[in-house]
């Protein structure tokens, strides 16, 4: 490699396999490639997984019995036994020359041949105090080999395959020495670089793997996790704009009439997020460029108000309004609560005698039957229909609309690239109609950024004034259990009602049948005996179901038992206490979601969480319910405990360009990084002027990566 030739991109960087350096032989590569590094750039993004500062590591003398610590030593000794219970113990004497400590594995008699004398190792653990001298049960262990320097770096290895920490630094300190002359190329423009103090990439790679100080280290994980950022914004941008550019939309006029009739017309005033996401939604609406957007709001927040305004702009310019729902009993629930809203309002018709007629609102499931279906899809076509609500059948083949404008999709988390297609058809040929997705699982704002990294994001961050937020126990014990169901039982007596949501069982849809019929029969005969209880499941034909649930909306039940089928969407104003049983068992967003079942009336709601979860992730999660009814605090606390693998999917996760950034911890150099994004792109939609910047797009996100990122 010549100094005098330009500095090396990632490209070049991705093509040099790894035995080109020194010491990696055919045993070497191949436990090299059963890490996943193959090349250079494999290896100088395969980072660190923990730093020790010889500076400030523990001295066994002084480690506290009941703390976790990181001590560096050496084995004195180590030997194994078998325990009576035939569990094999090993015991090793660890030492660093202040003090002693005792570490024992159970049933790993490897360590064996991984921890012989005199072995310098790094050990992870808690301390605890046996029989008077410190020891760790089952330690974390990093052997470090004879390595030098303050901070010595510990990468993730195998040693089944006899990679070692020591291997991998060597072959990083190679590599970057083999780039030295040329060095590596900085694609990020300087101007971004400074604006964020940033250090070159060059120096970021030798400061992610050889740093001097922790200091160091910090700045060379900025940059780079920024770079990941980048790239991924930059793709998710780029596609977004490309959409933006080559589909037609339509220009709504947003200040006619029939919205602010509605709005006037309304018991109460919108509240401020109300009145911001409405404006958000129409200046993309005025645009003639398609909306994409989503509008993230908790349960009972008011989505529906806004959504409404957005179909009316459709229909006071003379176009259609579609809602689509996840489910056809969703779908109804709809078309019960937005007729209702909109009933004796009018819509201009010059073809009639008085110039206007009835605003036509229309219900398309499938058990309308055949005549009515017929009916309302020919309204469809022809105009008759202003606003139409159903599930998903709705933007099918057969149904043509008139002039389709706006499109309002609730709960929908996977509205990819196909339905965007067969929406655009759905248009009058040259335009495609304005998209709203709703959803009431919030999910945190960066995670949004980068999951929903196409569409632009309105949130409804303010509850309506006047309600009462529901109170929240964690019924632990059996004794606390006893009193949920007195609870129950005053409550109807006071008349109002109660859902109580079965334990989930993850196998089959069978098991949540029969343990919905168990506890059903249970309340039944014991607890709630002499109540009118109701039981609705998964295996209950739709017309049963829906029996159930006018009876329990007219209130001829008292209680609900249910599955979570009732998660979403059902509202009953007189319900004032949800009980989930074996509470531990769901996740944060679907516990929330239960609870937003109640408190939709007048009077004070309570939700129940019956349980006493075995793991610590469940009693967190449950303490964070009792804790918060904010529905975003929740998400963020959600994205803590299991980590954004869940948002992104695990499919995602493991492929993805993101191998340090972290949506938790990161969060702000997720929203610069996506604007730094805009800036670029929007001066240079193709990157044109930033070649190098867009190969390493090409080259780290694979397409169907980003494919998946906007399919999300
Ligand atoms: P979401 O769909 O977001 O869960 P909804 O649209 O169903 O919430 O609204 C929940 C309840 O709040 C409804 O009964 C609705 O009439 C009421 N509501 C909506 N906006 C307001 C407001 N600005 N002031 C008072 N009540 C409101
Ligand atoms: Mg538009």
């Amino acid at each position: 490699m010549a100094a005098d030739d330009p500095p090396l991109t990632l490209g070049e960087l991705a093509e040099i396999p790894v035995q080109r350096l020194r010491g990696v032989g055919e045993k070497k590569s191949k436990a090299l490639a059963a890490q996943e590094i193959f090349s250079v750039l494999d290896l100088l993004q395969h980072y660190p997984r923990r730093y020790l500062d010889r500076t400030r590591q523990a001295r066994i003398e002084e480690l506290d019995p009941g703390s976790e610590a990181t001590v560096l030593g050496e084995v004195r000794s180590i030997s194994t036994r078998r325990t009576r219970n035939g569990r094999t113990l090993t015991t090793v004497e660890f030492g660093d020359g202040t003090g002693r400590l005792s570490l024992t594995f159970f049933n790993q008699p490897w360590r064996e041949r991984q921890l012989s004398e005199g072995t310098e190792a790094i050990v992870y653990g808690k301390v605890d105090l046996y029989r008077g001298q410190r020891q760790m049960t089952n330690p974390v262990v990093d052997l470090v080999g004879d390595r030098t320097g303050r901070i010595i770096s510990v990468y993730p290895q195998s040693e089944k395959a006899g990679l070692h920490t020591w291997d991998l630094a060597a072959f990083v300190t190679e590599a970057l020495a083999r780039c030295q002359p040329r060095g590596i190329t900085d694609p990020v423009p300087s101007s971004v670089l400074d604006r964020f103090d940033f250090i070159d990439r060059e120096a970021a790679f030798r400061g992610i793997h050889h740093p001097e100080s922790m200091t160091e280290k910090a700045e060379a994980r900025r940059r780079l996790v920024f770079d990941e950022l980048l790239r991924v914004q930059l793709e998710l941008v780029r596609r977004k704009r490309r959409i933006e550019r080559d589909t037609a939309g339509l220009a709504h006029q947003v200040d006619g009439e029939l919205v602010s009739a509605f709005h006037a017309r309304l018991p109460f005033g919108l509240t401020g997020a109300q009145q911001r996401t409405i404006e958000e939604i129409n200046t993309d609406l005025v645009e003639a460029r398609p909306m994409h957007r989503l509008l993230q709001g908790d349960v009972g927040s008011g989505k529906t108000i806004v959504a409404v305004s957005a179909l009316l702009v459709a229909v006071q310019g003379g176009m259609q309004g579609a809602l689509m729902a996840p489910t056809e009993v969703l779908a109804e629930q709809h078309f019960l609560g937005v007729s209702r809203l909109l009933e004796g309002m009018n819509v201009e018709d010059p073809s009639t005698l008085m110039g206007d007629r009835p605003l036509a609102v229309e219900l398309l499931v499938n058990r309308i039957g055949a005549a009515e279906r017929r009916r309302v899809l020919a309204d469809l076509a022809t105009g008759k229909v202003d606003i139409v609500i159903g599930t998903h059948a709705l933007i099918q083949e057969k149904v043509e609309y008139r002039s389709l404008g706006v499109v309002v999709i609730d709960e929908q988390h996977r509205f990819g690239v196909e339905q965007r297609a067969a929406l655009r058809d759905k248009g009058d040929a040259t335009a495609a109609p304005d998209v709203l997705v709703m959803t009431a699982t919030p999910i945190p704002r960066t995670a949004a950024m980068t999951v929903y990294g196409d569409l632009d994001v309105s949130v409804l961050d303010e509850m309506p004034p006047g309600r009462t937020p529901i109170a929240t126990f964690w019924a632990r014990t059996d004794l606390e259990e006893v009193g949920v169901w007195a609870d129950v039982r005053d409550t109807v007596a006071d008349g109002r009602q109660a859902y109580v949501v079965c334990p989930l069982i993850d196998e089959s849809e069978a098991l949540d049948v029969s343990s919905a019929e168990e506890t059903y029969e249970r309340l039944v005969n014991d607890e709630l005996s002499g109540v009118r209880v109701g039981l609705l499941h998964g295996r209950v034909r739709p017309a049963d179901k829906e029996a159930t649930m006018e009876s329990f909306r007219s209130g001829d039940i008292d209680v609900l038992v249910a599955t979570t089928v009732i998660e979403v969407g059902v509202d009953v104003p007189n319900a004032t206490v949800m009980v989930v049983l074996d509470a531990g068992r769901f996740g944060i967003a679907q516990l929330h979601q239960l609870r937003g079942r109640v408190g939709r009336g007048a009077h004070e709601s309570r939700c129940y969480l019956v349980g006493d979860p075995v793991t610590s992730d469940g009693q967190a999660r449950l303490e964070a319910l009792v804790a918060s009814t904010d529905g975003f605090h929740l998400a963020e606390v959600d994205l803590e405990l299991r980590g954004e693998g869940t948002i992104m999917g695990e499919r995602q996760k493991g492929r993805s360009d993101l191998k340090l950034a972290s949506l938790r911890r990161d969060r702000e150099w997720v929203e610069s990084a996506r604007q730094v994004a805009f800036e670029i792109i929007d001066s240079d939609p193709e990157l044109d002027d930033h070649p190098s910047l867009r190969d390493e797009i090409d080259l780290l996100l694979a397409d169907d990566e980003a494919e998946f990122l906007m399919k999300s």
